[in-house]
């Protein structure tokens, strides 16, 4: 069965030194001290450690070959978002990876599929670089899930999510700079509890900001299965239900009507979530996603869902169909 990947990061090999460029800023770069690696800094600090298979796309793909998976839809890695530098800046950065996202599905159009980046925090520059991403053959975009710590809801995002909907563009929300961070370093807690947090903050804010309501053809989907969305839809509706007056004001639509209308990646690491969320979203909205090449991925891309016992039509939505629909609307 073929099998499209629709959650995976990817770097250039070699980074220009952006906070030299820029003349600020902890701008990632990359320091390349042993054959195979490169450690990525944030200005002078280290964030981590990435391997080859980070940035070679032929590394890749011949990992991906161990799974039977010939597919991956790349997108950028959260922490190069920059939505805190200067616009035209982000612009500049986000042109650079798009640029290079684009080389590699030249190289390789049987095997990437590429998701842009855009500077979220100037809706200008945002969609202008949209429009390139459309002129550069890409199905969609990868964002945040918030942006300096504004919500998605925030009326100045909606154009942006207006022109992704008119160019037929699919937005992939991830977690990103997590909510209490800087409260709970230990145990990688942002990573583990921050991100799903994350996820539900965002899906829960264009929710109840009503802009999926007013978007009915904008196309998204959420990194994590949903992140802590799907776990806590029960406490969003009752929520909903006993206090509109907080919840209800600018969407009277209740947040389960939308599951069926959202895609969620299948990286879970939880066998039984995956078979809940598999029946609350339908079986026509989970997409088969690991987060490659991360420690914390799916790294045996979805094979826990070939011994779930699911028919072969239901493994081949998961697998590629649902992704297709997801980014190209058909
Ligand atoms: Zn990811």
């Amino acid at each position: 069965m073929q099998k499209i990947d629709m959650h995976t990061h990817i770097l250039p090999e070699r980074l220009p030194n952006f906070a030299d460029k820029f003349g600020y800023g902890d701008f990632i770069h990359l320091v390349h001290e042993r054959e195979g690696f490169a450690n990525m800094m944030k200005g002078n600090v280290f964030f981590r450690e990435i391997a080859k298979n980070c940035w070679d796309p032929e590394v890749r793909i011949s990992e991906y070959a161990h799974f039977k998976t010939r597919v991956q839809v790349v997108c950028t890695i959260p922490v190069m978002f920059s939505y805190w530098a200067k616009p035209a800046d982000c612009l500049d950065l986000s042109m650079f990876l798009n640029d290079h996202l684009a080389g590699i599905v030249d190289d390789y159009p049987e095997n990437y599929i590429a998701l842009g980046t855009i500077p979220m925090q100037d809706t200008d520059l945002a969609i202008k670089e949209l429009e390139r991403i459309k002129s550069l053959g890409f199905p969609g975009i990868q964002i945040g899930s918030n942006v300096n710590q504004q919500n998605l809801s925030e009326s100045q995002f909606f154009p942006i999510f207006e022109a992704c909907q008119k160019l037929n563009l699919a937005v992939f929300i991830h977690p990103w700079e997590m909510m209490g961070e800087a409260d709970m370093r230990k145990y990688w807690l942002p990573w583990l509890v921050g991100m799903p947090a994350e996820t539900a903050r965002a899906a829960a804010s264009l929710i109840f900001g009503g802009v999926l309501e007013r978007l009915p053809e904008l196309r998204v989907c959420f990194a994590h299965a949903g992140g802590s969305l799907i776990p806590t839809i029960g406490r969003l509706e009752h929520g909903f239900n006993c206090r509109p007056d907080l919840v209800a004001i600018d969407n009277p639509i209740t947040p389960r009507h939308y599951l069926g209308k959202i895609w969620v990646d299948s990286a879970t690491h939880d066998p039984q979530l995956f078979r809940y969320i598999l029946e609350v979203m339908g079986e026509d909205k989970v997409c088969l996603g690991s987060d490659y090449p991360f420690p914390l991925g799916d790294l045996e891309i979805g094979s826990f869902i070939e011994k779930l016992g699911l028919s072969e039509e239901t493994m081949e939505k998961i697998f590629y169909k649902n992704t297709i629909a997801w980014l190209y609307g058909h």
